[in-house]
């Protein structure tokens, strides 16, 4: 059983590298220089092909440097002239991450060598990729109909073609399947899951040290996936890892509420029972869209409000969900989802979600 991948010294490929070895593969493995801004994922691919090696799993690796070529293109992965946008993985800034026709170039690539592999040993050769459910959304390259119009398009193109073939064991789970089955993995194979994930980088802007900041979508991704299967995440962040946590879960309720119009639970959130003098601005955008003058405790257990901000310009949607008629709040600038507006016989009421808001002391 023949197997190549590419191993991109990520969470996901990782993963995918100890399921393969587990199920019996031989694997050849290329990692991609693409000119990324930081090359720390190369170095830990290395560190675990050397970590396997030890443990008598021989892993081909093949460094290919693609550099000259993807560093022309439009990306923040790549290019000094962007930064990398922080928050939760979907929304739309992250798009800044993608990569143009990345996975095409490197399945192109894998694909040639996965044929020359056939050819040199006489083999049938699967080409296994770590692309999962939660990379669908932004990220078309990593649809699998592409990769299904991909293979028939190299099929036409070569010959042998028929000992050849993709597999993409996670397309329909997500990074916590892709743990799940690294720690049996693992356990199979005999080796310590928090070295091999230790070795691994999911951040798009570690610091000098290489170590996480925990705060990029790829991050907090990851970060929730090692919480969903009960362990702490053996990589190194700048944080403690108790602090990393609670600021991937506040992005993702921050996610949730604000773009898929959830509702925080009552009592809980941070500025429920918050009375400084200052302004709450959109935790999205910025935009001020209350003073501290017009806040008030409604008991409630949500930040209430009598009156929004000069210019907030707040928009006012009529929202029929859950048997009522109510209406919703929302953000003018970013349309984020805020909360509701009631008018009960005391005068108008926002209630707010914290989790949409940020605070900024001091008085105009
Ligand atoms: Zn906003």
């Amino acid at each position: 059983m023949r197997a190549v991948m590419a191993l991109s010294g990520g969470m996901d490929s990782t993963g995918l590298l100890l399921k393969l070895l587990a199920d019996g593969y031989k694997v050849s493995c290329i990692s991609y220089d693409y000119g990324q801004k930081h090359k720390i994922e190369l170095e830990r691919a290395e560190a675990n092909i050397a970590y396997l090696a030890k443990n008598g799993y021989e892993v081909e690796h093949n460094l290919a440097d693609l550099s000259s070529v993807m560093s022309m293109f439009h990306s923040a992965l790549t290019s000094e002239d962007f930064d990398i946008p922080v928050g939760h993985y979907e929304e739309a800034q992250m798009k800044d991450t993608v990569v143009p026709n990345r996975n095409a170039i490197f399945a192109s690539i894998l694909y040639g060598y996965a044929l020359s592999v056939a050819i040199r040993e006489d083999s049938n050769v699967v080409i296994a990729l770590g692309v999962h459910s939660g990379d669908h959304a932004i990220y078309p390259d990593c649809r699998p109909e592409f990769y299904s119009a991909l293979g028939d398009a190299f099929a036409i193109g070569n010959w042998d073609n028929e000992r050849v073939s993709f597999s993409l064991p996670y397309i329909n789970g997500d990074k916590e399947v892709i743990l799940r089955e690294a720690l049996v993995a693992c356990g199979t194979l005999g080796l310590d899951f928090d070295t091999v994930f230790a070795n691994t980088n999911t951040s798009y802007n570690p610091d000098e040290k290489g170590r996480s900041s925990g705060t990029s979508g790829a991050d907090v991704e990851r970060i929730l996936a090692f919480h969903a299967i009960g362990r702490a995440d053996p990589v190194e962040y700048i944080a403690p890892w108790g602090t990393v946590l609670a600021g991937a879960l506040k992005a993702q309720l921050r996610f949730q509420v604000m773009k898929e119009n959830a509702t925080e639970r009552p009592f809980t959130g941070e500025f429920d029972k918050h009375f400084q003098d200052g302004k709450y601005n959109c935790a999205d955008c910025g935009r001020t869209l209350f003073d501290s003058t017009s806040k008030f405790d409604s008991g409630c257990g949500w930040p209430s409000f009598s009156a929004e901000s000069n210019d907030s310009k707040i928009q006012q949607v009529e929202d029929r969900s859950h048997g009522m008629r109510r209406i919703e709040v929302r953000c003018s600038e970013c349309d984020s989802h805020l909360g509701h507006l009631f008018h009960e016989a005391s005068g108008p009421r926002y209630c707010i979600n914290s989790i949409c808001l940020e605070f900024e002391e001091g008085n105009e």
